[in-house]
């Protein structure tokens, strides 16, 4: 159960109308606490990137529960493995005059069974299109079938029980990196807040103490933050960078994008599946399925993740540059990482079976977009950038350099 009490408001920013509050937030593990960031500025301000693009639609948006949609992809799959492998045995019952009529009456009834499944076929392609979506940050069309309320209360579940998992992990509120990382969504928050996702953003943040060196966002903004990744974080700017990324992911709805698109498949590959385990004996059938399962995987989930991953980089980098942040750090935290994960200290990367792109491809990208995001800076008003470029001087360290300033940092042992 969660209980939010906005009279807990700690500090209070004037000019901007935008306040951050300490949110006391009752569990039923344990006691935590987190915060939210929302605002009053005027809505009707103009948004930074613009839709101009119209949508294809012409009736109500038909949006599934989210929960329900979660639930319906196992059960789409058993089903049509189960209802596959019943007409197998059905059809193995058959004596052998029997199939001969059953062939007959099929051949007959062959437009009809090619109607339904054009039927079929048409009903997904309409449900597509008609749930395409111009996200207005990136001008980029996604399939999306849920709404933002959606959103907030399959965040609110998941959250829960990613707290459960890391009941025995919660950082303290009192802890300094909470004040730390705080500050920093507040200067992004209020930076990029002519965006309406932004305005509308309800960020929460919880910290925890685990061996992962992550960082990740779970739907409606709810940031989880380890230590560990702290401790690779060379300063302010590289956490924007990575909070910026955070911050990107819930801006897109990339969770939904995701579960909406998993869904989608797992009705593309009902009838494969279906198929599969009515005419393959079950040995055969099982092994065509996982092979099956593996090559969309690596073909299609797998680099679509890769896609949403450099997506939110990039928009990342942009929410940053507006915040006045040396964004040049970006690269030189993606190339630490890369340096960190030759030196084995990071467990090794297998890029194609990955959900996320290569430190080594990250730092590339962000490079490449760097020209871009340091004209937006400028724009933004902001201070001009140290003198120092911070990757010139990271790339002139050697090898052994860098081993050195690792082991001076904690990040490496002796
Ligand atoms: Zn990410």
């Amino acid at each position: 159960m969660l209980s939010i009490s906005r009279s807990l408001c700690q500090k209070n920013l004037q000019q901007s109308h935008f306040f951050i509050c300490s949110v006391r937030t009752f569990h039923r593990t344990s006691a935590y606490k987190r915060f939210l960031i929302q605002d009053k500025t005027d809505h009707r301000k103009p948004q930074y990137l613009k839709l101009q693009k119209c949508d294809f639609r012409t009736t109500q948006n038909l949006h599934i529960p989210p929960l329900l949609a979660m639930l319906l992809r196992p059960v789409l799959r058993i089903g049509a493995l189960l209802v596959g492998r019943s007409m197998k045995r059905w059809w193995i019952r058959k004596s052998g005059q029997e199939k001969e009529e059953y062939k007959r009456w099929f051949s007959q009834k062959s437009n009809v069974f090619l109607g339904c499944f054009g039927l079929y076929s048409l009903i997904l392609a309409l449900y597509y299109v008609t749930h395409l979506k111009t996200d207005p940050l990136t001008q980029r069309s996604r399939f999306i079938i849920f709404n933002k309320e959606q959103e907030k209360k399959l965040g609110e579940m998941i959250l829960e029980t990613h707290l459960e998992l890391h009941k025995h992990d919660l950082v303290p509120h009192s802890h300094p990196a909470y004040k730390r990382l705080i500050n920093v969504i507040e200067k992004i928050h209020i930076a990029n807040r002519d965006l309406k996702s932004m305005r509308d953003a309800q960020w929460s943040l919880t910290v925890i103490n685990t061996s992962l060196t992550n960082s990740y966002t779970l739907p409606g903004g709810n940031i989880f933050v380890s230590l560990d990744i702290l401790k690779i974080i060379e300063n302010d700017d590289q956490l924007g960078i990575i909070l910026g990324h955070e911050m990107a992911h819930s801006l897109l709805s990339h969770s939904l994008e995701a579960l909406s698109d998993q869904l989608f498949w797992d009705f593309l590959i009902v009838m494969p599946i279906l198929l599969i385990w009515a005419l393959f004996p079950d040995m055969t059938a099982a092994i065509l399925h996982m092979i099956g399962e593996r090559i969309v995987n690596v073909m299609y989930n797998l680099p679509f993740s890769r896609v949403l991953e450099n997506e939110a980089d990039e928009v990342g980098l942009q929410l940053a540059a507006k915040a006045c942040i040396d964004i040049r750090e970006a690269v030189v935290f993606w190339a630490t990482m890369r340096i960190l994960t030759e030196m084995h200290t990071l467990p090794p990367e297998f890029p194609w079976i990955s959900t996320h792109p290569a430190h080594g491809d990250r730092e590339k990208n962000l490079n490449q977009n760097m020209p871009k995001a340091i004209e937006l800076r400028k724009d933004s008003g902001c201070p001009l950038l140290p003198a120092v470029d911070p990757r010139d001087k990271f790339y002139k360290r050697s090898l052994k350099e860098h081993e050195l300033y690792f082991k001076q940092r904690g990040i490496i042992e002796d």
